[in-house]
């Protein structure tokens, strides 16, 4: 055994090094360090029951779609629940198309299921019409409340109890900091990774919040699925994207920076939790935490010119 053997299997050469854990796997014991990782958060933060029925968001990333690999392969195994991947198609000209196609591909490889909705048929804009408005807020605060409420309406429509959706460690990470530097502490209740059941609203549980966005990068590579590698035109809009970098930096300077951020927001939970009650908004009666929801406050501010509007 040579020092660069895998630290577990301690038979074959290691291929990924993990700096705030010390261990250099193998590509076998990374891939099974994977499925009891996530395994593990399953469990500790009660996402599922037996026989539930679960709704999982797939953009066509890698981190949506390792989180639809892994799941399968652990509710294969134990749970035995049932998987429906759902997609929403914002209306992004030359993003979402091709990554329609990836999941389309990937959920008849694994014999899935597989609902799609778009922006255009439930709520009348694509996102390409929405960010060429005159609009105050950035293209990405529509499209994340929008996708919101999408993937809401799906999840409920195959009947499913569970969304689950690709949120890494990173996504968790980012999250929290923001929150914190927006001054919006109470939507720490929402990155609570077991969910919580209200009603009109399908339990978002965050089975990867644990998992690195470097492990299901290459967890993706080692799997050799398909997945979108393109990013998003409009991504650089978003604060997330400073945050991103300065959580990154510190990540590689000081290993374990992204579990403590995330432990942290754990801890905030409980009294964001406190501060928010849900109640129906007063214009499409969907769950909201004000009189009106994100999606009727954002949607009618919107002016729809021609000039603004790109063609299909
Ligand atoms: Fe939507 Fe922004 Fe993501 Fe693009 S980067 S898909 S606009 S949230
Ligand atoms: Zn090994």
């Amino acid at each position: 055994m040579t020092s660069l053997n895998c630290t577990k299997c301690r038979a074959r050469p290691s291929v990924f090094y993990r700096p705030y854990s010390g261990e250099r796997l193998c590509s076998s014991c990374f891939r099974t360090s994977l499925v009891e990782r996530v395994q593990l958060s399953i469990n500790r933060f009660g996402m599922l029951e037996h026989g539930s029925r679960i709704a999982v968001g797939v953009s066509g990333g890698k981190d949506s779609l390792t989180l639809l690999h892994l799941l399968k392969q652990i509710e294969d195994t134990t749970h035995g629940s049932e998987i429906v991947a759902v997609t929403v198609d914002e209306g992004i000209r030359g993003y979402r198309d091709e990554a329609l196609g990836i999941v389309e591909r990937a959920c008849k490889s694994m014999g899935l299921e597989w609902k799609l909705a778009t922006f255009h048929n439930m709520f009348g804009w694509t996102m390409d019409e929405l960010a060429a408005q005159k609009r105050e807020l950035g293209a990405c605060s529509f499209c994340g409340v929008l996708r919101r409420r999408a993937l809401n309406d799906i999840a409920r429509e195959v009947g499913a109890d569970r969304l689950a959706t690709g949120h890494t460690l990173d996504d968790m990470a980012q999250s929290a900091l923001l929150n914190i530097l927006r001054g919006d502490i109470g939507k720490m209740a929402s990155l609570d990774p077991g969910g919580l059941s209200s009603p009109g609203f399908v339990r978002r549980i965050k089975p990867l919040c644990e998992v690195p966005e470097r492990e299901t990068t290459f967890y993706a590579y080692l799997s050799d699925f398909e997945f979108q590698g393109a990013a998003c035109s409009y991504a650089g809009e978003a604060m997330r994207g400073d945050v991103r970098i300065f959580l990154n930096e510190m990540e590689e300077k000081h290993p374990g920076t992204l579990f403590t951020t995330f432990s942290t927001s754990l801890k905030l939970i409980p009294a964001a939790r406190e501060a928010g009650l849900m109640k129906a908004c007063r214009v499409c009666g969907e769950p909201s935490a004000g009189e009106l929801c994100r999606v009727c406050q954002l949607l009618p501010g919107v002016s729809r010119g021609e000039a603004g509007k790109v063609p299909r």
